[in-house]
Order: structure tokens, then sequence, then C-alpha cells
């Protein structure tokens, strides 16, 4: 519940991208603190919940993780419906889970609301040193192009894990 009688924003955020990029290990990363090394793929939509204080508010994250949108792509829409903000996740070391993610982003544009905030995620930075595949700055040009949060990360490791999630809890603080 509140404290002091602040009041708790419920913030609806979906977790998109391909399959294997490390959804689930963010959500789990941000709530738990744990890296599962032997986690199994999900299966439809698992659902965590995290609150978080910015600038004196309660942010409550109700995190939908869209497991499987390659097979049910169809279901896609019902996910981001209504959802304040969006991650979406690609894996530094795979330029075909960028381009995925580009889709996304144009997919979220066009049919999320208008104000969604939208964190475009490369995932898996601690294999990037030998794997990497989606160089930094070809990233980042596309988030500012597209008015997008930027961040590399890694779920394994937690770097920049919670600051993703709290420069969204920010935003919405920040909002009038
Ligand atoms: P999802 O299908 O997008 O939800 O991906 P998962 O969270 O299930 O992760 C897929 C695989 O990538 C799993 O074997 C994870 O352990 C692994 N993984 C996820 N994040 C990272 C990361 O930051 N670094 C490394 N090395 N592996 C990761």
């Amino acid at each position: 519940g509140s404290v002091g009688g602040g009041r708790v924003q419920q913030t609806k955020l979906v977790l998109l991208g391909d399959q294997g990029v490390g959804k689930s290990s963010i959500a789990l990363r941000f709530v738990r603190g744990q890296f599962p090394e032997h986690s199994e793929a999900t299966v439809g939509a698992a659902f965590l919940t995290q609150t978080v204080q910015a600038q004196g508010q309660s942010i409550k994250f109700d995190i939908w993780d869209t497991a499987g949108q390659e097979r049910y792509h169809s279901l896609a829409p019902m996910y981001y419906r209504g959802a304040q903000a969006a991650i979406v996740v690609y894996d530094i070391n795979n330029a075909n889970t960028f381009s995925r993610a580009v889709s996304w982003v144009k997919e979220l544009r066009q049919q999320a609301s208008s104000n969604i905030i939208i964190v475009l995620a490369g995932n898996k930075l601690d294999l990037a040193t030998e794997h990497r595949a989606v160089q930094t700055d070809d990233a980042r040009a596309f988030a500012e192009d597209n008015g997008l949060i930027f961040a590399e990360a890694s779920a394994k490791t937690g770097l920049a894990i919670n600051e993703m999630f709290m420069m969204i809890a920010h935003k919405i603080a920040g909002k009038p």
C-alpha cells in the first residue's frame, strides 16, 4: 500500500523482442535480483510486479513478459494495449534480433498508445567483447531518431538493468 498518503502509480510495462534475447531474464533480474542459469523457455505470458520510488512517488510496474511472440504474434496487440511503457529487447550479438526490434518499435509507434515510453535495450552485453553484431552507435542513432530511451545491458551481470526501469519510473513520475 501507499505510505504517507502518497499515491501509487500503476504502470503496465511490456517486454517485446525475439525469443531468446533475454526478456524473462531481464524481468527476473529486476524483480528478484537473480539470474537463473538454467531458465526454461517461457510459455505464454509470465507476470511480475515490482514497485520503485521515483521523485517521491511509488511506481508499481506490472510487467508483462510476452513470450513466444514469433508463434503468437497475433496476440501481441493484447499485450501492449494500455501499456504505459515497453522495453524492446534485442541481443547485441545477433543482428537478426535487432531487425526484429526495429519492427517492434514501428508496430508500437503505429498501434500502441501515442505517449508510450519505449526503451530499446541491447541485452547480453557481457558477451559483446567477443561476439558483438550490433554497433552501439547504430542502435543509439535509431533510438534517437525514434524518441526511444537506449541502453545496453546484461541480465547476467545485472549491468544497467535497474537503471533501465528507473529511467522509465522517472519519466512517469515526472509527467504532469
Ligand atoms: P526470452 O525468450 O527473451 O525470455 O529469453 P530468456 O530470458 O529465456 O533467455 C534466453 C537465454 O539467454 C537463456 O539461456 C538465458 O540464460 C540467456 N541470457 C539472458 N540474458 C543474458 C545475458 O545478459 N547474458 C548472457 N550471457 N545470457 C543471457
